[in-house]
């Protein structure tokens, strides 16, 4: 029987891990897909928001400015690439300008710290590529970006290392409830526990509706980006917003962590799975940024993707026991600022959980560290130390971001282990430059089959049923 089971590991499901698994408790997290943060929490803009955006008062806005705190101070102790580069909300006229001391406002209501209103000429002495048109911003030192994907890895494998257990490739399919909870997944496998917690992103309201909760329903929503090279990334050293709309925070440009550059969203209605980017959406948010930075090199880009938000008809993110099932406890509607928040969901998850009646006993073993090495950023001495350790990290397998052998082979078998060139490609950025793996993932997959004891037609690249392989057409 186990304490606490938790449904999703997208950040919110990592966070919540993360937090309890510094109590004596027994945790399982199952995740429906074959690697953690495939949700949400891969595909968004990758911003530590400042905290001016939700109305005051609400536990958004609480979770948010305390989840910008968190999540800078975690992601620095587990080695998360993370900048605190500040944001500009642009305006380009009068009612804007309204907009952005509303902004203003919130933000001292919500205590974000080092907020202030620019002129649209200070505006551009900090970002000289800014739109003339723009006449005024408001300026947020504690905006930040980060590797979402990594910050989510990051907690959920010091989740494990200290004793959570993880099931991937393991959907929910259906829940009981009589003394305890059963809960029953696509392996076959069952999975009792005394409290479940609903952190399915998209899917919250489906699992929600097992244990007869219908209170909300999600309304998926999709944002979609272009990523540029490199070349394009030093445009903006800040996150550049325009004012807020009905559909969400709108279109901002950004340097990313990697040092890139991220144009988008939109923001349209979808499906729970259509991660598909459109012409038309695209053609949108191509317009829209560049009237904050009309220098934008467009030709730069390479790759475009889509996120889907888990929006509902609250302003609110729905955080809560189930009215239906006691010990039941939703994490549900997580959309922005959710990346954000999800270090301080997590640790309010822990705090409803003892309110609830689950007794927590903090562990004194409890190891808060994780190892990772990135080749590129070690001194010449450091390197050369490590190749004569291991001549795996002598061969650079992806040459635009210097990933060497060492370092796949690392991710295939760490904590939580890639299964995919795709989780690799998260892990340690093989395939993440210019020309888009094109000349490394031939060479990933050979080293995946190698490691994995498996042939090259079984990897994968992402989910189940990715195989890029056939079959063996001819041997020379
Ligand atoms: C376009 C876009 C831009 C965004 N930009 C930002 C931003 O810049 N800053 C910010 O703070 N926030 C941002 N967000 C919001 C943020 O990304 C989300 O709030 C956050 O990732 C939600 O995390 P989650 O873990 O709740 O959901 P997810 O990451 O979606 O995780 C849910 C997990 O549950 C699993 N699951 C689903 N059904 C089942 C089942 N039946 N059984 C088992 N597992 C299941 C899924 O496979 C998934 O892994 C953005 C979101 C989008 C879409």
């Amino acid at each position: 029987m186990y304490d606490v089971v938790i449904i999703g590991c997208g950040v919110t499901g990592a966070a919540t891990a993360y937090e309890l698994a510094r109590y004596d408790l027994r945790i399982a997290v199952l995740e429906a897909e074959n690697d953690v943060a495939t949700g949400s929490s891969k595909a968004n803009s990758a911003i530590l928001h400042a905290g001016y955006d939700p109305a005051p008062g609400t536990l958004m806005a609480k979770l948010n400015v305390e989840g910008n705190e968190m999540a800078f101070r975690i992601a620095e102790k587990l080695h998360v690439p993370v900048e605190r580069c500040g944001s500009l909300v642009v305006a380009f006229d009068e009612k804007d300008e309204k907009h952005i001391e509303e902004l203003y406002r919130r933000g001292l209501e919500n205590g974000v710290p080092d907020m202030r209103i620019i002129t649209g000429e200070e505006a551009r002495q900090l970002e000289p590529n800014l739109s003339e048109e723009v006449r005024g911003a408001l300026l947020a030192e504690s905006a930040g970006i980060i590797n979402p994907w990594d910050y989510t890895l990051a907690m959920a494998e010091v989740a494990v290392k200290n004793g959570a257990e993880l099931f991937l490739n393991t959907r929910v399919t259906a829940i009981e409830k009589g003394e305890h909870f059963t809960i029953h997944s696509s392996k076959g496998e069952k999975f009792e526990a005394r409290y479940v917690i609903n952190a399915a992103g998209v899917n919250s309201d489906i699992i929600s509706e097992l244990v007869g909760d219908r209170e909300f329903s999600v309304k998926p929503t999709a944002g979609e980006y272009f990523l540029l090279d490199k070349s394009e990334g030093s445009r903006v050293s800040r996150v550049i917003f325009q004012c807020p709309n009905e559909l969400g925070k709108g279109v901002l440009v950004s340097k990313t962590v990697h040092g890139n550059l991220i144009v988008g969203p939109n923001a349209v209605e979808t499906t729970r799975n259509d991660k598909s980017t459109t012409r038309e959406g695209l053609a949108y948010v191509q317009r829209t940024a560049l009237r904050s930075v009309p220098s934008i090199q467009f030709r730069e880009n390479i790759r475009n993707f889509a996120g889907i938000r888990a929006n509902t008809d609250s302003d609110e993110f729905i955080i809560g026991e189930s009215k239906s099932a006691k010990g039941f406890l939703n994490l549900a509607g997580i959309k922005s600022p959710g990346l954000t928040a999800a270090a301080a969901i997590g640790r309010y998850a822990g705090e409803l959980l003892k309110q609830m009646g689950l007794s927590m006993t903090e562990k004194e073993s409890f190891d808060d560290t994780r190892e990772v090495v990135r080749f590129r950023e070690l001194s010449d001495e450091e390197k050369n130390e490590l190749i004569k350790k291991d001549p795996a990290y002598g061969r650079v397998i992806c040459r635009c971001e210097t990933v060497t052998e060492g370092e796949i082979i690392a991710a295939l078998h760490s904590v939580i282990p890639a299964r995919s060139v795709n989780g690799v490609k998260r892990r340690c950025n093989a395939g993440m430059g210019r020309c888009q793996g094109g000349f490394c993932s031939p060479r990933v997959c050979r080293i995946i089959a190698r490691e994995l004891g498996i042939d090259e037609t079984e990897v994968l690249e992402e989910k189940e049923g990715s195989n890029i392989l056939y079959s063996r057409l001819k041997e020379v």
